[in-house]
Parts: C-alpha cells; sequence; structure tokens
C-alpha cells in the first residue's frame, strides 16, 4: 500500500549489514521517499484536498464526473489497450461523462492488468516521470506497475487529509508495525525494531512479536516516545493482547492508533482500544489507487468521492459489493473500472454523519481479511501475502494450514512460470516462516472460492482453541480464527 519502491538484490544486501548500518538505510531511504514525497506540490495536493470538505454533495459529484471525463479521455487517446476498448465497442469516450455511464466499458480484473502490462501503459509519459510500484492483494498475485510521482503525492495528500483530521500532526512520532522484512526473521535478540529518523518513525518488526520479546517492544516504545502507533492489525492486536495480559501499560503514552493494509475486525479493533484506551481509526487504501475510504472522527467510512469514481456491484442480492474503481491520478498507467477483489458491506448512498462530510458510507470493508499462519515454535504471522510479492507469473496464490509448522501453498501458474520461480518462492517463504516450517508446493488449474467470489487467502485447518492468542481471561477477548 504504501508504494516504496524496492529492489529484491537491495533486500537481500539489507538483511545480511549490521544492526547499525540497517538503521542507516532505513533512514536514507526515508529521506529519499521524503524528497520525493512530501514537496510542495503535495502540500498544495492536500490544502486542496482538505478544502473539498466543505462542498456540497452536488459539486463533489460534478468534480469527481469532472475528474472521470478528463481521466478515461486520457485512457482512450494515450494507452493502447484502452484505445482498442473504445473502438472495438465503438464507444466515443466523450460519452463517458459519470459512473452511470462507464458501466459500458468492460470490468477489468488484477489477471487481465497483469496479461497487459504494457498495453495498459500510456504512450505519452517517459519513465522519468514514473516509479516502479507493486502490490500484492487478498489473492497474493503480483502486479508491478509505473506510478507518476504526482499519482503518489496525491495518493498521500489524501491519506494525510484522514490522518489529520484525526487529529495527527505531520511531526508526530510513530511506531509503525507493517510486513515489511525491517529485521531478519533469524535475529534471536532486540532490537526487533529499525529507526526511520527523517520521518520520526520506529520501525517495528511483525515477525517477531513473540510473547518473551513483547516487553522489549513495550520498552522501546516507551523509550522513543512515540505517540501514534501504525500498522497491520494483526500486529497491534498482538502487542494488545499482551498489554491487557501484564503490567505493561501504554495508556498514558498513547494517543492515537491507526491501522492499514489488513481488514480491521471487530475483535482487533476492541483488543485495541481497551489496551491503548483510545479510539482505533481504519481506512482503505490500495497501490493501484483506484479506491478509497476513510474512517472519520466519528466512526463513519466515508468513500473518497474526490479522489476516484468507486462502482460497489452488488452480486449477492444481500448487503454485499464488490469494489470496483476507476483511478483519476496515473497517467502513466489508468486503470479503468479496476475490480480491486475486495468486498465491503452496508453502503449507504447518504449518511448524514455529524463530520459533515457528505459522501456514500459503506459499514465495513470484509476485502483483505487475512489469518495469522502459526509457525511451529507457536508464534502467530498475519500478511503473509508478502512473500508474493513481485512474483508476476504467479496467478494465484492460497495457503493451507494443516498444523502449526506445515503448510501447503496452492499455487496457480502463469505461462511464464519457470524453475526459478519456485526457487525464489521457496526462498521468500524460508525467510518470512524460518527454516522450521515446513511448506509443500501444490500446483492447480484454479483456487477454491466463497459464496460472495471472495477468495480465502489462508484456510486453517488448526482447531480454533489452539489458535486463539489471547488469555481466555481477557474480557472481550476472541479467537482470531474465524
Ligand atoms: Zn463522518
Amino acid at each position: 500500500m504504501t508504494g516504496v519502491v524496492r529492489t529484491v538484490s537491495l533486500e537481500n544486501l539489507y538483511q545480511i549489514l549490521p544492526v547499525a548500518l540497517q538503521n542507516a538505510a532505513c533512514s536514507y531511504q526515508g529521506r529519499r521517499i521524503r524528497r520525493r514525497r512530501y514537496n510542495g506540490a503535495f502540500h498544495s495536493a492536500l490544502n486542496e484536498y482538505l478544502s473539498r470538505r466543505s462542498l456540497s454533495p452536488e459539486s463533489l459529484l460534478i468534480l469527481r464526473n469532472q475528474r472521470l471525463r478528463s481521466f478515461v479521455i486520457h485512457a482512450a487517446l494515450s494507452v493502447p489497450y484502452y484505445l482498442d476498448t473504445f473502438a472495438s465497442r465503438r464507444i466515443d469516450p466523450e460519452e463517458i461523462q459519470s459512473l452511470a455511464d462507464i458501466v459500458r466499458l468492460p470490468i477489468l480484473t488484477k489477471s487481465e492488468a497483469q496479461a497487459n502490462l504494457v498495453a495498459l501503459r500510456s504512450t505519452v509519459l517517459s519513465g522519468h516521470e514514473t516509479i516502479m510500484t507493486h502490490t500484492s492483494g487478498t489473492t497474493g498475485r503480483g502486479l508491478v506497475f509505473p506510478l507518476t510521482h504526482s499519482a503518489e503525492r496525491e495518493q498521500w495528500a489524501l491519506w494525510w487529509r484522514y490522518r489529520i483530521e484525526l487529529g495527527i500532526e505531520f511531526d508526530t512520532p510513530c511506531g509503525v508495525f507493517s510486513g515489511r522484512a525491517i529485521v531478519p526473521v533469524k535475529q534471536t535478540r532486540a532490537p526487533f525494531w529499525r529507526y526511520n529518523k527523517p520521518a520520526k518513525q520506529v520501525l517495528f518488526s511483525g515477525y517477531h512479536l513473540k510473547e518473551e520479546n513483547l516487553s522489549q517492544y513495550v520498552s522501546e516504545i516507551k523509550r522513543s516516545g512515540v505517540r501514534w502507533l501504525h500498522g497491520y492489525p494483526s500486529h497491534l492486536t498482538l502487542l494488545a493482547s499482551h498489554l491487557l495480559n501484564s503490567r505493561d501499560d501504554l495508556r498514558k503514552q498513547i494517543t492515537h492508533v491507526t491501522s492499514g493494509a489488513e481488514s480491521l475486525l471487530a475483535h482487533q479493533r476492541e483488543l485495541i482500544e481497551k489496551a491503548f484506551d483510545c479510539r482505533m481509526y481504519q481506512h482503505y487504501g490500495l497501490a493501484e489507487g483506484a479506491a478509497n475510504i476513510s474512517e472519520c472522527a466519528h466512526g463513519t467510512l466515508h468513500v473518497d468521492e474526490d479522489f476516484s469514481a468507486v462502482e460497489f456491484i452488488c452480486e449477492d442480492g444481500a448487503d454485499n459489493y464488490r469494489i470496483i474503481g476507476t483511478n483519476f491520478t496515473n497517467d502513466a498507467f489508468p486503470l479503468l473500472r479496476y475490480d480491486t477483489g475486495d468486498v465491503a458491506c452496508g453502503l449507504s448512498e447518504n449518511t448524514d454523519c455529524p463530520c459533515g462530510v457528505r459522501s456514500r458510507t459503506v459499514k465495513s470493508i470484509d476485502g483483505r481479511v487475512e489469518d495469522y499462519i502459526v509457525l511451529a515454535d507457536g508464534t502467530k504471522v498475519g500478511r503473509i501475502d508478502h512473500i508474493f510479492k513481485d512474483m508476476t507469473a504467479i496467478r494465484e496464490a492460497q495457503i493451507i494450514q494443516l498444523t502449526p509448522g506445515r503448510i501447503v501453498l496452492r499455487i496457480v501458474r502463469a505461462p511464464e512460470y519457470r524453475e526459478r520461480d519456485e526457487k525464489k518462492l521457496r526462498a521468500e517463504t524460508e525467510k518470512y516462516l524460518g527454516k522450521n516450517t515446513h511448506s509443500d508446493i501444490q500446483y492447480v488449474e484454479s483456487l477454491q472460492r466463497g459464496k460472495t467470489g471472495k477468495l480465502r487467502f489462508v484456510i486453517s485447518e488448526i482447531p480454533e482453541a489452539c489458535v486463539s492468542f489471547v488469555s481466555t481471561n481477557a474480557p472481550g477477548a476472541a479467537p482470531v480464527q474465524r
């Protein structure tokens, strides 16, 4: 989600550096990103996003449709894939005026985007104006695509609007819990964190959150003085459950908790809010920039109508919707009617929220709910889809957990899948789950999906009681396993 540029060789080099140099590398990368992302154009974009909050619902829709029209025309005129789409369907791009018109275009799946990576690139932008970014998503399929600098800034301007409205300031010291292998998995002693000094961030490893290490995490949070925790809810929940079951206490220090990348489950929110004694907030976004939903201070999930054109398509007759989005910002790789693969529930066209924002809202976002993988020693590891990042030769992936420390990777191969891809898959699995995890690879033609078409990324066959990481004495605690 963060759109950070990485190369595999640099990551491998990073893994063998001494801690001091890993810290220097994190700060160096942080400084580079800061320079590129947060310049004058970013602050102009942020001011514009903040000023749109006073727009009436009518003005907001006019703005969305204007942006939609100009982006569709850009795609139709400069992107080979869309030149062909409009010509073969005999559609005049000027006829696409609003969300109601865009349904004339076909939905673009991730597999189709992956199969048309070159044809989806705009021919009028040079490589100098873009960075390569990547995503994996619920089904574990990696998509590597160009992102313009201005699209990256606008994405972050939107995310900072959400943060500022929650009272987070630009220089609020932050503890980040992400899926990046920021500390080598084989490391067994603290520090299980690294520093990005320019961004005032402590980057905590999500892979060392074992019970015996958690008090050291708490000590570092206290020592560093971070006031805001941000990251995967599966990681923050492990920390929260430790706080609720020990004498460690961060309630006076932590003022903000936000989550991203994973769906925030109800029991996770309950535990985290109880442990930190503050409300936590979530937002839904994706590297492709095709949709964004932000939780306001009143707990309502607002669709960011000024950022992209989001369609909610109901397939089951109930209140569940596939999230389909048209991006407005990334001229280098336009995505029209892009199927995010995620599902939202409880759509409302007009919510009279006390925050004053008049947009469509949803009650929950059910996509990207990942389970944990349980290692042989009982450690629970979340957000395993990082194993498949950049592996574009894999169409789809699913993990079956048989017993603690034993998994099966179900893989749907793309035609270009080779032996080297299998080697890389084995190496990445070992990097994220350690040598003691036994993994088998099973090649299949397709993966089994649920009723709503949603794919469960992890299917666990471990009985629920064995997976619960929360003490049964903790009030309000619930097992993590579904
Ligand atoms: Zn609101």
